[in-house]
């Protein structure tokens, strides 16, 4: 048996820890399983580069509970006595006291975690003492470490002869929440639910047939899905895969989405995902149904307010990406300029699937546009180039449920509708019931009505009037039809007799 003290030039690193993640104490298994993960991966990738030259065998990490602990066991590469020392005992975490008061904000904390190893260490804020028993793929013996959370630790040979590790945290007391399985079992869906290792919480009884007879097998239960659709090939995805892989995603939805957006990037930055547009309810509730984060497969959170635009947090689906750091703060992200680059690429993404949407099935892009056009009015409104992109396939829609581009519509009614100031006059309706006599006057009258009757609809038109050439809105209800659109008609004509007489020739 050998002490020492864990290099903090802190008394107690527990406290601290506690201290840090106050609210967020959950993330401790997120931590715990992906650093099995890790390790799982690490010893995949040694034995294709014939480092490691024994049987990988099954690779399953698995999650025990105890009535006093939570044991996490992989079979990854394992450590040796000095691997620990190295990877364990000394933590880049100095100035730790003087971190816990600059970063009060939970938010801020969590970004601290990753960024200074301290993974593994967060495993102290729900337990009293932690144990790591481990034997590393190396031809070592195998190691017992433990530790109370106070600098000091013990570490001792152990008669493990079997590969990997086994965590076991000892749960402090203000923690037994975490020793109720439903309580495990909901962090490992949500932290854990496409890790690229498949990962075992307790068991599940299935019925299985034998001959005639129907048996009762008790089967390994498996948390997550270690292949989801946003890691696969777009070209090997059908229509309905990408429908299912949204039901994985929110088994509580019950209507499909309209469509979906296969994201693969990998310059200047990785990044892969699926997003949907749903289809919207008209009554406005906050969204429980959120894109998810993810780095590397590992959930991260679904507060995506600053990677993805504003307009298209109302998306739903998958964004996966190495470079968007584990551990996410919000000022962090704020000021990350690869987080910028995300930001504006999903954007243009975005703009680019719908222009092939509308180019390549017109009927159906119109059929979704009443569902579509929150979005793409939002986003027009609020991003320059996006607007840009989408002038040439947002469309307005008339009385007669007609739809029209801005082009087209600037086709149809610019002979019957230009005043005499040479300013082409858009007529819209805010409300067809309302204003039915109106629309109808107007239509007698040859001109063209708009429907225009969401609340962003407003907003629209002052954006449209501000970019569109020499056109103005008004209201079909806003005068009586003969002032709608001042014409010329008071002035003398020009012309003389004989012009009057060949022009009218021409008809
Ligand atoms: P990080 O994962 O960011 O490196 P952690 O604090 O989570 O930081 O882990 C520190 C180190 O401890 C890891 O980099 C790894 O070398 C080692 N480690 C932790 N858990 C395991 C494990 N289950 N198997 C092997 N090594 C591990
Ligand atoms: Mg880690």
């Amino acid at each position: 048996m050998q002490t020492g003290k864990i290099n903090v030039q802190t008394e107690n690193i527990f406290p601290i820890i506690k201290k840090f993640l106050y609210s967020d104490h959950e993330i401790f298994l997120r931590e715990l399983v992906s650093n099995a993960v890790d390790a799982t991966q690490k010893l995949k990738t040694l034995s294709q580069l014939g480092e490691f030259k024994g049987e990988l065998g099954d690779l399953k990490i698995e999650i025990e509970l105890s009535k006093k602990t939570i044991t996490i066991k992989d079979k990854g590469l394992g450590m040796t006595a000095e691997e620990i020392e190295k990877y364990i005992n000394q933590i880049a975490f100095s100035g730790a006291e003087e971190f816990v008061k600059k970063y009060k904000d939970k938010a801020e904390a969590n970004a601290m975690i990753g960024h200074f190893g301290l993974g593994f260490y967060s495993s102290f804020m729900v337990s009293s003492k932690v144990e790591i028993i481990t034997k590393s793929f190396k031809d070592a013996p195998a190691v017992k470490w433990e530790c109370d959370g106070s600098p000091d630790y013990k570490i001792s040979e152990h008669k493990r002869t079997e590969r990997g590790t086994d965590i076991i945290l000892y749960i402090a007391d203000d923690s037994k929440e975490f020793l109720e399985e439903s309580r495990i079992e909901t962090l490992l869906k949500k932290y854990c639910k496409f890790l690229p290792v498949e990962i075992k919480f307790g068991t599940r009884e299935e019925t299985v047939k034998e001959g005639d007879k129907e048996k009762k097998v008790k089967k390994d239960n498996i948390i997550n899905n270690p292949n989801p659709a946003w890691t696969k090939k777009p070209a090997d995805l059908k229509d309905e895969d990408y429908k299912e892989f949204y039901r994985e995603l929110y088994p509580f939805s019950f209507e499909d989405p309209l469509f979906h957006i296969h994201l693969n990037v990998d310059y200047p930055f990785n990044l892969t995902g699926i997003l949907y547009f749903p289809k919207l309810k008209k009554s406005f509730e906050a969204p429980k149904d959120k894109i998810q984060l993810y780095c590397n497969q590992v959930f991260v959170t679904d507060a995506v307010e600053n990677i993805v635009p504003d307009f298209l947090t109302l998306l739903r689906g998958v964004i996966d990406s190495p470079d968007i750091p584990l551990n996410v703060s919000r000022s962090y992200l704020q000021s990350d300029a690869n987080v910028k680059k995300i930001s504006s690429h999903i954007t243009k993404k975005v703009a680019d699937k719908l222009e092939e949407l509308f180019k390549k099935d017109r009927k159906d892009f119109e059929a979704k546009w009443d569902d579509i056009k929150l979005f793409i009015q939002y986003g027009m409104l609020s991003d320059e180039k996006f607007y840009e992109k989408a002038a040439k396939f947002a469309l307005f829609k008339n009385t007669e449920g007609k739809y029209f581009t801005q082009e087209e519509y600037l086709d149809k009614v610019k002979t019957t509708q230009t005043d005499k100031d040479k300013r082409i006059i858009y007529l819209y309706t805010s409300n067809t019931e309302e204003q039915h006599s109106f629309i109808e006057n107007a239509k007698d009258r040859g001109y063209d009505v708009l429907v225009m009757d969401s609340p962003i609809d407003a907003h629209y038109i002052n954006s449209l009037e501000q970019k569109l050439k020499d056109t103005s809105f008004t209201r079909v209800d806003a005068d009586t039809v003969d002032k709608l659109i001042k014409k010329d008609e008071a002035q003398p004509s020009k012309l003389t007799e004989d012009q009057k007489k060949n022009a009218s020739a021409d008809y």
